[in-house]
């Protein structure tokens, strides 16, 4: 069930500018139907089977986002159907995806994701990865950077996370000047979930995913 109290309150929350994806992954068509009927056109999912069998069900102006880490067997799933790949943390993955858009003819937007938290689990690029990257990013035809992604470490402590996120908000400044100095192309932050996305916002985010606030855990 959607909690359109919980919706209101996040939209209320927000300043403007920063774009509110709602993370469905898990979630049955009726309730990102509802939030569709509330008004939220983007969606984040984070396995292309499930992304591509809900699209089929769902209206055509969805924004779909892939928010999950992409396996590159599976980036065929997914390439042509969604507007942002959050989740780009390799260059294996970005090699990989560059090419399946270049044999299709088609440009993929992409976030690079980098590692912000002080966890072995959470997937990312150092910022050494990033620069390796962006060092060639025009060997890249079929990419468009739009920016960077992130994700804090899982816990309570809404200080270190705010850390976390100025930490990011650093590495995009310095990207930014040194590869994208004349490119406003590169300007997206997504960085914010259902428990720190008030933290995000006041750090810099332009893309917050919130899943368990507007459709109940999981
Ligand atoms: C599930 C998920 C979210 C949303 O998490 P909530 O805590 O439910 O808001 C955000 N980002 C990613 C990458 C996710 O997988």
């Amino acid at each position: 069930m959607i909690l359109k109290e919980n919706l209101d309150s996040i939209r209320k929350n927000l300043p403007p500018g920063v774009k509110l994806v709602a993370a469905s992954k898990f979630k049955p068509i009726e309730d990102i139907l509802e939030a569709y009927k509330l008004g939220i056109k983007d969606f984040g999912e984070n396995r292309p089977q499930e992304l591509s069998k809900k699209m089929i069900e769902l209206p055509d102006d969805i924004n779909w986002h892939f928010i999950g880490h992409l396996q590159t067997n599976k980036i065929k799933m997914i390439i042509d159907k969604v507007f942002l790949i959050h989740s780009v943390d390799s260059l294996k993955l970005l090699t990989e995806i560059n090419k399946e858009a270049n044999k299709r003819d088609i440009t993929v937007n992409c976030l690079l994701q980098v590692y912000i938290a002080s966890e072995e689990t959470k997937q990312g690029l150092s910022e050494d990865e990033l620069n390796e990257i962006l060092n060639i990013k025009n060997s890249f035809t079929n990419i468009n950077f739009k920016g960077l992604m992130g994700m804090a470490s899982f816990t309570n402590n809404l200080n270190k996370v705010r850390d976390e996120f100025k930490y990011l908000k650093g590495v995009f400044n310095a990207a930014k000047k040194r590869h994208f100095a004349d490119d406003s192309m590169f300007s997206e932050i997504s960085i914010g979930m259902s428990g720190d996305y008030q933290v995000a916002a006041e750090e810099g985010s332009t893309i917050v995913r919130i899943g368990s606030l507007i459709f109940g855990e999981r």
